[in-house]
């Protein structure tokens, strides 16, 4: 594509890339992602990139940084985060970015400062071009997505506002504007202890949680089945995790059931818990001996938000600036996912009501992986397709 020509080479972003990979930005890390931050920072001073920074937690911050727009025009915001998971046992060395086939190696580079690279050097290329955008060009390097999000959720509760936004989750260039919301949820079932020779006296909280889920299988399992979302995939539920009772000779007093409930964008968070919670309430007036909470799990929970799903109209003018600039940049059709996990586009499709579309460089396969590594080409024509959709969706 012509447009980013001369405005920044390949040895550019690809230095870029490395150089954030090179700074581990993991919650093992003592200052967590401050340093990469920093060296955001210092590359947006040096590239006179104009950025505001927005304190999440402690010294942990956001960074907004906008190419002005000259007006009249809608607004683009690029997110993604500058966290990652932490290098566990890899492959090979995680943190030297070295190349290799084409590709550059480490912990990050995929999932995703590779994305954080292209959207920073799309900054670079609209300022060093001049590019008269009409509406203001956004990127935001938010923290703790692998986290909790608290990131993203910090721009939420500031009341972010954009027209349109991409999140750079790796997607090899396909895309993908739906995906479930989750929640994860504990069940305490409560019985009462009792000698196993006389179980009668006392009441068995593994039986009755064992009744629990053959009913909620029963109840919820066919109803869910029913409730699909062509660009996110069915609602599903799946315990993933029992505990209760201390040694065969004793009558369980407790039950702990914990479960994973990917809802669709039709539904809500407190409809799935409603439904639950129905079933639980049932069997409490069936069963006088029955009795259970639920809570959300603290480990699902943001400081006030959801994990919400995340869903954007296929004809809305995001995607089909995107899709056009994709076929152009890469001369293929890209292709809509619908088996994405959960990401922050969720917060800002849900809460903010900004449509969102999940576009990034790089195979999601290699994300949080041994062997995780992006391609240079990719890289490239990330820069290429978010400068190419920024021009066509906040007009020039
Ligand atoms: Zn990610």
């Amino acid at each position: 594509m012509g447009i980013c020509k001369n405005l920044f080479t390949e040895s550019d972003i690809v230095q870029l890339t490395q150089d954030l990979i090179r700074i581990p930005s993991d919650w093992n890390q003592p200052e967590r992602e401050r340093q990469v931050l920093d060296y955001i920072c210092s590359f947006f001073d040096k590239h006179g990139i104009a950025y505001t920074l927005q304190f999440v937690e402690g010294n942990r911050y956001n960074i907004i940084a906008t190419h002005h727009g000259t007006g009249g025009g809608k607004s683009l915001l690029l997110n993604g985060h500058v966290d990652t998971v932490p290098a566990y046992e890899m492959d090979f060395p995680p943190y030297e970015a070295f190349i290799k086939d084409g590709f550059v190696h480490g912990r990050g580079s995929v999932d995703m400062k590779g994305a954080i690279a292209a959207m920073m050097m799309s900054l670079v290329v609209c300022k060093r071009g001049n590019i008269p955008l009409k509406g203001d060009l956004h990127f935001s390097a938010v923290v703790g997505e692998e986290g909790s999000s608290e990131g993203t959720e910090a721009l939420v509760l500031g009341n972010f506002k954009a027209d349109g936004a991409i999140v750079g989750e790796p997607s090899n260039f396909d895309y993908a504007i739906g995906h479930r919301g989750l929640v994860w949820l504990e069940i305490k079932v409560l019985g009462k202890t009792a000698h196993s020779g006389v179980t009668e006296q006392g009441i068995n909280a593994i039986s009755k949680a064992a009744k629990l889920i053959v009913e909620l299988e029963n109840v919820l399992g066919p109803r869910l089945k029913q409730r699909v979302n062509p660009f996110t995939g069915a609602s599903v539920l799946n315990f993933g995790r029992i505990e209760g009772g201390t040694q065969p000779s004793t009558v369980a007093d407790i039950c702990k059931i914990q479960l994973d409930r990917r809802y669709i964008p039709e539904e809500s968070t407190t409809q799935v818990i409603d439904e639950i919670c129905a079933v639980i309430n049932r069997l409490e007036t069936e069963d006088p001996d029955f009795l259970a909470e639920l809570q959300i799990m603290e480990n699902s929970k943001m400081k006030e938000l959801y994990h919400v799903p995340m869903i954007t109209d296929q004809n809305s003018e995001i995607v089909t600036s995107l899709t056009k600039t994709i076929r152009e940049v890469t001369g293929s059709d890209p292709e809509i996912s619908t088996r994405r996990g959960w990401t922050d586009g969720g917060l800002l499709s849900s809460y903010l009501n900004i449509p969102t579309v999940i576009c990034g460089p790089g195979d999601i396969s290699y994300s949080h992986s041994k062997n995780e590594k992006i391609s240079v080409q990719q890289l490239v024509e990330a820069v290429e397709i978010y400068v190419g959709t920024a021009m066509k969706f906040c007009g020039i």
